[in-house]
């Protein structure tokens, strides 16, 4: 029951919150309802969730055109730059960029819409050569050079940890998300802000939270399990 698994989520988001002396205001649940459909969305927005998250374009264009205006959409799959411009006026928020030219895409897009575009960089920090993101060395360079787009707004930094039965392991990568957002946030950048780390999923979104999450993204703890057709 989605109502049932809501609020066992939100009693953790507490509990967790409570053990790293962090406000409850302070992290924002994003309720990733990518393969579910419409109803199952409408479900969790009559709890009062208004944060959505998808991992494909053309999900985010269906379901922002049949579901509540107030919703805040945010792409957290990987996007690719010919994409762009079907997304530019439904997100809210894009997580997953990882490369100068998907965000000169974006700035562009964001011109000719007549828009701006607020961003996340999405960061490999464990490593895995499965997934997408930069490199935490590379991180600084390319958010300089991002910030200097007109039209996109740096507004963080994101991570997708790997898979674990153990969310312990992963909090060294939260950790170290976590610090790259500080020693980033230093450098004072202009047209950069570092108020957004966008951490923690179903398996692990409690540990994010006690290392700093401000946005957590969580699927399967919500809707229950994804099948994929
Ligand atoms: C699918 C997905 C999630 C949610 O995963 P769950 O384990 O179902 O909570 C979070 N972040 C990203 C980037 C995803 O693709």
């Amino acid at each position: 029951m989605i109502s049932e698994n809501l609020k066992i989520v939100e009693a953790n988001i507490i509990k967790a919150c409570e053990r790293a002396g962090r406000k409850r205001e302070e992290v924002t649940l994003i309720a990733v309802s990518k393969t579910k459909p419409k109803e199952a969305v409408e479900e969790v927005y009559s709890c009062g969730i208004r944060d959505f998250g998808e991992n494909k374009v053309q999900e985010i264009s269906d379901k922002s055109a049949a579901l509540p205006m107030d919703i805040r959409w945010h792409l957290i799959g990987h996007l690719q730059r010919n994409k762009v411009k079907y997304i530019i006026n439904n997100v809210s928020l894009i997580h997953s960029v990882d490369s100068l030219r998907l965000a000169e895409q974006i700035s562009l897009e964001a011109e000719k819409a007549g828009c701006e575009a607020d961003i996340l960089i999405q960061v490999n920090v464990s490593e895995e050569d499965t997934k997408f993101g930069i490199s935490a060395q590379e991180t600084e360079d390319i958010i300089r050079k991002i910030s200097v787009l007109k039209k996109v707004h740096i507004k963080g930094l994101m991570t997708i940890a790997p898979y674990t039965e153990n969310s312990e392991e992963n909090r060294i990568f939260f950790r170290k998300l976590k610090q790259l957002s500080v020693d980033i946030a230093g450098k004072n950048i202009d047209n950069v802000s570092m108020n957004i780390i966008s951490m923690g999923m179903t398996g692990d979104y409690e540990t994010a939270i006690e290392e700093g999450a401000t946005l957590i993204r969580v699927g399967t703890g919500i809707f229950g399990e994804r099948i994929y057709g």
